[in-house]
């Protein structure tokens, strides 16, 4: 889609360990683009990563879009939580196996503290398979609100049981 505003440029982490999660990605970065108010600008590489939590889970896909909006970042949010639940969710323990994680990383320079939405995503920092494709597609030296620069970050966080799968 072509925003008639430019719109604000936000970031958003996908990721899947059930059910074919290259293929889960891959249709919710589709069904992500084409969302009215949204224009993907990058996505990253798929990246292949270690559970988080539990460790009888099957490894994750992780990748990273790079979109500019028109929604205010509450309503992002309840399009990305459709698109979760369309793609059939399921997810019984924290930190377990789960269909679709779509989570709002960055929302142009906003520090958002809202009962249902924190942004910067407040994971971010320490997550390598966050991190890592974030880079891939995030504008050169980018500063994260309240958390400093990305490339420092990186350089605290290792990328330990991350490897890129695709292009
Ligand atoms: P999780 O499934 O672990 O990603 O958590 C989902 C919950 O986190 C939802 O209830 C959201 O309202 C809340 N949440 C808070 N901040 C964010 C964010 N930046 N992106 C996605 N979900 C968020």
């Amino acid at each position: 889609m072509i925003l008639s505003s430019g719109g604000v440029e936000a970031y958003i982490g996908l990721g899947s360990n059930l059910d074919n999660p290259v293929e889960q990605v891959s249709r919710a970065r589709q069904a992500i683009a084409a969302l009215p108010g949204v224009a993907e600008i990058a996505c990253s590489p798929l990246y292949r990563s270690l559970p988080v939590g539990p460790q009888d889970q099957p490894d994750y896909i992780n990748a990273v879009m790079r979109i500019a909006t028109e929604l205010p970042p509450l309503d992002l949010l309840s399009q990305l939580q459709q698109i979760e639940n369309q793609h059939g969710r399921k997810r019984i323990v924290r930190w377990g196996a789960r269909t679709l994680d779509l989570d709002l990383l960055l929302y142009g320079q906003q520090i958002i503290n809202e009962p249902t939405l924190i942004v910067p995503h407040q994971e971010l920092a320490k997550r390598g398979f966050v991190l890592y494709p974030l880079a891939d597609v995030a504008v050169a030296d980018m500063q994260i609100p309240g958390l400093g620069s990305l490339s420092e970050l990186l350089q605290a966080c290792p990328a330990d049981g991350l490897h890129k799968i695709a292009a």
